[in-house]
């Protein structure tokens, strides 16, 4: 029998867990599958570990390592990436944002020889304006900056089969956009559309902190771009420091008129100095990602394995 390992990251979602471990159950039973959900808690700091224990206790199917402390989504995610076993890993989210009924037709999907069914939100039906709107002006942005494709609305919601994720696990960055880094992988790829229901019980667990530190993730990670830009910009001032250079000159030894005029400093002071600082900066996230990434540390520390009676 083919067994498929489901991927949970949990972050302080103890009034979610029940519910979702009762919904995937009751797909699975439908199905001639063996499985195992693998959750992988991030340092919940509520009551997360013990639901997640008497789960296991439970049903033989469950199992979760438990991370050290919080190390984001996507970590999260790469953990149980790591050890699952199953002939096609399925990812997705604790809280029912990811419908579990979807699950059969994503399988029947990889039955037809897709090695990646990749799940794409169309829209989420609780989602505020400002998510909305930032989320699409982001996609449109790094799809003009980098060269992979980033689809918008892709999710963490996904399938793939045993030779993506031993493929995808040869993939040690640190800074991680799993949805770029899949699209980069190849296979053949299935895609299907859904609307994310809101979420079962409880608050998203993304800050806008940890919201825009992931933004700035796929950007860097997919894009050199930044970079050339803080150079044409350089030029760009270069070209018009040297014109207003000129002019002072032509103003002092042509003209023989009195100093030029005090705003014509401030202005290119300022001027400068902006562009200036904007380089650093965008200088400064590469070097902080390189720097973040020489150290070569372990992407994630697990501090338990939970299975049956352990
Ligand atoms: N999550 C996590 N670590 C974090 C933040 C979130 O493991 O630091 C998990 C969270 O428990 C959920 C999934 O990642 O299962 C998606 O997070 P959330 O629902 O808060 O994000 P949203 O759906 O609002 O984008
Ligand atoms: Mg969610």
């Amino acid at each position: 029998m083919k067994k498929v390992s489901f991927v949970v990251p949990v972050y302080n979602e103890e009034s979610n867990l029940k519910e979702f471990h009762k919904r995937m159950t009751a797909v699975m039973a439908a199905l001639t599958y063996d499985y195992e959900i693998i959750f992988v808690d991030d340092g919940s700091s509520d009551t997360s570990p013990i639901l997640l224990q008497e789960l296991a206790d439970q049903d033989s199917h469950v199992e979760a390592y438990l991370l050290s402390r919080n190390y984001g989504h996507q970590l999260a995610l790469t953990c149980g990436l790591d050890h699952a076993e199953g002939d096609a890993v399925i990812t997705m989210d604790g809280d029912l944002q990811h419908p579990p009924e979807m699950v059969p037709e994503m399988l029947a999907n990889w039955e037809k020889g897709f090695q990646i069914v990749q799940t794409i939100r169309k829209a989420t039906e609780d989602a505020s304006f400002f998510k909305r709107f930032t989320s699409s002006v982001y996609y449109l942005l790094i799809n003009k900056l980098s060269r992979v494709e980033i689809t918008p609305g892709g999710s963490d919601f996904r399938l793939m089969d045993k030779q993506a994720v031993q493929a995808f696990r040869l993939y040690r960055e640190r800074a991680r956009f799993i949805r770029g880094m899949v699209n980069t992988l190849g296979f053949k790829v299935a895609r299907m559309e859904f609307v994310a229901p809101p979420r079962f019980a409880g608050k998203s667990k993304y800050s806008l902190h940890k919201m825009l530190h992931f933004a700035l993730d796929g950007i860097t990670a997919f894009s050199n771009l930044p970079l050339r830009w803080a150079l044409y910009c350089g030029l760009l001032c270069g070209l018009i420091s040297l014109c207003v250079i000129l002019h002072v000159l032509f103003e002092k030894y042509v003209m023989n008129d009195a100093v030029p005029g005090w705003a014509t400093m401030t202005v290119s002071i300022t001027f400068l100095g902006g562009i200036q600082l904007i380089g650093i900066g965008i200088l400064g996230e590469y070097i902080g990602r390189i720097f973040e990434e020489v150290k070569q540390r372990p992407l994630y520390i697990v501090g338990r394995h939970i299975t049956k009676h352990t």
